[in-house]
């Protein structure tokens, strides 16, 4: 059976041409499919039922199972999804006065091993199909239909409004799926996002970037976390193939098609490892020449990390140099705490199929 989450609008035209009939109706399987949230071929009653019966010995509409959900009392939603052999992601929904984000992973786990993170610390599974990626919106809209709070609202109100590329995994290192999932994101048919709406999230892997802005590009944040090579090499490794000044130029090229005319800097709060004053100064020095705008995340502590979140003070002081420049600067509030659904807590299943020094042996490749 072939599952249709897998496929965006041209793909499906493709897949109809070769069954002999019109590619328009790919879009209205994607509005059914996406925009609808239907699962049930028998309820498309614009697609005449014998084409319905010659699609149902085809194919399916199968989205994963949801292992686990759970509600924060500020809102903030977090499932946690199945994906087989004892591996499970995380999606979190974040509800804010003007717009509602879906935080979404992209694999089982991740290879880059940044030291502060607790899925890096797992390892790496898998990457996830499109429909697995594609599916956290669709599963998320479902059950938010559902909740109380939105049960009133119709197919054509907007609940999740933006999406983040932000949650377990490198979303770059699953190039072609990730790509996938985005393009049925921005499908106006599907989800229709606009591309300032979707934001992908990279550790810095430059030749992904670079296809990126050609392929889908949407507004990009670049996780920087340290504001010279030394520290960088060492708490996000992948720094050693692609260090700063590579990274830094990537960003200026990838303005040029950029939704948005800045990039967005996230830079994780430590403890005395990259929270002082001197460093915010090295920081502004190195994105002189690229348009940006900074989110400060304070660090979320797991077991074992070895590290703790920079003081207030620090904080304060880090983002007091960065705003005397000009700059725009956000500090991430911690949401959906009770839970466990900040970022870097994103902590699923994994079965580790790499042993550490393999995946950092990946990353230097
Ligand atoms: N792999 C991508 C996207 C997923 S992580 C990336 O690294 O950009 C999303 C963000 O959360 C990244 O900026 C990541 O560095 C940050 N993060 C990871 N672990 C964290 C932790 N324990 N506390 C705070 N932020 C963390
Ligand atoms: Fe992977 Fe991002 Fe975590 Fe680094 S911070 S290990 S790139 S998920």
């Amino acid at each position: 059976m072939i599952n249709l989450l897998d496929f965006t609008q041209a793909q499906l035209a493709d897949y109809f041409v070769e069954m002999g009939e019109k590619p328009f109706r790919a879009k209205q399987l994607m509005r059914w499919i996406h925009h609808y949230g239907v699962r049930d071929l028998e309820q498309m009653t614009d697609i005449a039922k014998s084409l319905r019966s010659r699609l149902a010995e085809q194919v399916c509409i199968q989205p994963p199972a949801i292992q686990l959900e759970q509600v924060s009392d500020d809102g903030t939603r977090k499932w946690l999804i199945e994906a087989g052999a004892g591996n499970a992601v995380e999606t979190v929904f974040i509800p804010e006065q003007d717009r509602g984000t879906l935080c979404v992973s992209s694999q089982v786990g991740c290879a880059l091993a940044c030291t502060f993170c607790s899925t890096g610390r797992q390892g790496f599974n898998r990457n996830l199909s499109v429909a697995e990626i594609i599916a956290q919106l669709w599963l998320a809209n479902e059950s938010l239909r559902q909740a109380p709070d939105y049960e009133l609202l119709s197919a054509d109100d907007r609940i999740i409004s933006n999406v983040v590329m932000m949650g377990m995994g490198e979303p770059l290192a699953n190039y072609d799926n990730v790509v996938s999932a985005m393009q049925i994101m921005l499908d106006d048919s599907a989800y229709g996002l606009s591309r300032r709406r979707v934001t992908l999230s990279t550790s810095g892997l430059v030749p992904a970037m670079d296809k990126l802005k050609h392929d889908c590009p949407v507004a990009l944040a670049v996780s920087l976390h340290a504001p010279n090579d030394a520290l960088r090499d060492e708490i996000v490794p992948i720094n050693q193939k692609y260090p700063l000044a590579e990274l830094m130029a990537a960003c200026q090229r990838y303005l040029d098609f950029a939704p948005r005319d800045f990039i967005t800097f996230e830079y994780v709060m430590l403890h005395e490892v990259n929270d002082s004053v001197q460093h915010a100064l090295q920081l502004l020095e190195l994105v002189r020449d690229v348009p940006c705008k900074f989110n400060l995340i304070p660090f979320n502590p797991f077991p074992n990390s070895g590290y703790q979140t920079s003081s207030p003070d620090n904080i304060r002081r880090f983002r007091e140099v960065l705003l005397q420049q000009g700059y725009v600067v956000t500090t991430r509030k911690t949401r959906g705490d009770d839970i466990d659904a900040a970022c870097g807590q994103l902590a699923g299943q994994v079965q580790d199929k790499t042993k550490r020094s393999l995946r950092l042996a990946l990353v230097a490749e």
